[in-house]
């Protein structure tokens, strides 16, 4: 059986040689994430050609997501690296200062803060870990009291609860990051921190005006950490090819408890408007140093996989984890199992939706039929990809396979749920196109005699967003 739900690996100290690169694509990686956090631009150019050397001795084509850094919202240094704060001390974040930090005041990398809080805002600290509360602005100094102490290190993050700090989203570190990433002809771009949809066109512009060199587009992803993006959500993912449910960060804005309910809008919101999605942070973050993970994170990743994700992310457990290869197999077997135990009905999907497109409308057609004649597998004869795309957003237990001559295109839908992209040579003559993929799909042993799957492409072949032709055939 085939695994619909995607997984995306973070590459860091714990996985950046050939050899773990492609024992990981082995255990199931479909899309590499390099995080523009860490690392020079050089560091990523080589990474990047290590993981399309090791999908080629694999056999099988990973897309590779460009993580931008994003906006350094951060504390400063400490003259002893670290200090610890007791409940109730006053402690002043500083933006002028120029001393090392120590438990009564400390500098700050993020110097628009003072301007950004006012008394009575709550500031996290450390992912959370730190709680401060603002009780007076004074020049470039917040004044705070420590609610819930704890040790506090270099440079550790800051985030406001319910939002409003001002960075932009897009730094000039992340406009020569985006240079970088479209000379590598990353498939995914994803943006850190974005506040709302004008946010993403910056992005866009810059990715576009970047590729240009390459003739390359990358597909966008907008992650949502930021409370500001939630009531934005609709006009980011209009502007987006997809989003991540960036949930470290997220969490730490609009409280824990908030994130699961809001996981679950997220992705429905998404599949509704033909976007896609990719859960992340800690999904199986006891195995940075435990060989199994928690049933709670089983039951995270599971539910997740329920929730209609397209993909589960990996961050420190496969970049800096004790057992990247063992946690990409457990993520696989999880995904898998929860997908059999998934029950669908596509009947309330066509309720009240309209198609417009013929060849959305053919798409959809196809889904239809397939699913119920009970066909073995959906081919997909697609130039961008779209069509598959459209056919993934609707939960269906046949598997699509998306032929394309694109390799471009075949790496983007790695990321498709329930899509598994395959190349084909091009073909002028339609029938012969259809013969070829029928002959390649029976070769890797998926189709055999007697079976019988629906096949849509265009004809005339070879145009992006042309196909208006819907086949039911059974294998001779
Ligand atoms: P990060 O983003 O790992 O780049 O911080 C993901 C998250 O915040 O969950
Ligand atoms: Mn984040």
């Amino acid at each position: 059986m085939t695994r619909a739900t995607k997984i995306v690996a973070t590459l860091g100290p714990a996985s950046n040689t050939p050899e773990m690169l492609e024992r990981l694509i082995r255990a199931g990686v479909d899309v590499v994430r390099l995080n523009f956090s860490h690392g020079k631009a050089q560091d990523h150019i080589d990474r990047a050609t290590m993981v399309r050397e090791a999908g080629r001795r694999v056999g099988k084509e990973v897309a590779i997501m460009a993580d931008l850094q994003g906006p350094k919202i951060r504390v400063g240094k400490f003259a002893e690296g670290k200090v610890m704060l007791e409940n109730g001390a006053p402690f002043i974040l500083d933006a002028d200062r120029t001393e090392l930090g120590d438990v009564n005041a400390v500098g700050l990398d993020y110097k628009e803060l003072p301007r950004d809080v006012k008394p009575g805002d709550t500031l996290l600290l450390n992912d959370g870990l730190l709680v401060l509360t603002v009780d007076a602005v004074r020049g470039a100094a917040v004044h705070t009291t420590v609610k819930m102490g704890g040790e506090l290190s270099n440079n550790k993050g800051i985030n406001k609860q319910g939002g409003g700090l001002t960075a932009p989203a897009l730094t000039g570190k992340d406009m020569e990051d985006i240079k970088t990433a479209m000379s590598f002809q990353c498939e995914y771009l994803a943006v850190s921190f974005p506040k709302n949809a004008t946010d993403m066109e910056l992005a866009r512009q810059l990715a576009n005006v970047a590729g240009e060199p390459y003739r390359h587009k990358a597909a966008l992803i907008a992650k949502i950490e930021r409370s500001e993006a939630i009531p934005q959500l609709e006009a980011i993912l209009k502007a987006s090819d997809g989003i991540m449910v960036a949930r470290g960060d997220l969490a730490v804005e609009v409280g824990n408890a908030a994130v699961p309910a809001l996981q679950k809008r997220m992705i429905k919101m998404a599949a509704e408007m033909d976007k896609l999605t990719i859960t992340a942070t800690q999904m199986m973050e006891s195995m940075i140093v435990n060989p199994v993970p928690t049933r709670a994170e089983v039951s995270d990743v599971a539910n997740a996989v329920l929730d209609g994700t397209d993909a589960v992310m990996l961050s420190a457990e496969t970049a800096a984890g004790k057992f990247p290869v063992e946690t990409v197999e457990q993520m696989a077997a999880i995904a898998l199992e929860a997908e059999r135990a998934e029950y669908v009905s596509i009947e309330t999907d066509f309720a009240d939706r309209r198609f417009a497109r013929i060849d959305q409308s053919i798409a959809m057609g196809a889904l239809f039929t397939a699913h119920h004649l009970g066909c073995k597998a959906i081919l997909a004869l697609t130039e961008s990809g779209s069509t598959a795309l459209w056919m993934s957003r609707h939960r269906i237990k046949v598997p699509i396979f998306a032929l394309t001559t694109q390799p471009i295109s075949q790496r983007k839908m790695a990321l498709y749920r329930n899509v598994y992209p395959l190349l084909m040579p091009k073909f002028d003559d339609r029938d012969a196109a259809l013969l070829a993929a029928e002959k390649i799909l029976v070769e890797r042993g998926v189709l055999m005699p007697g079976d019988t799957y629906a096949i849509t492409c265009g004809e005339p072949m070879g145009y992006p967003g042309g196909t208006n032709m819907l086949k039911v055939c059974r294998v001779g």
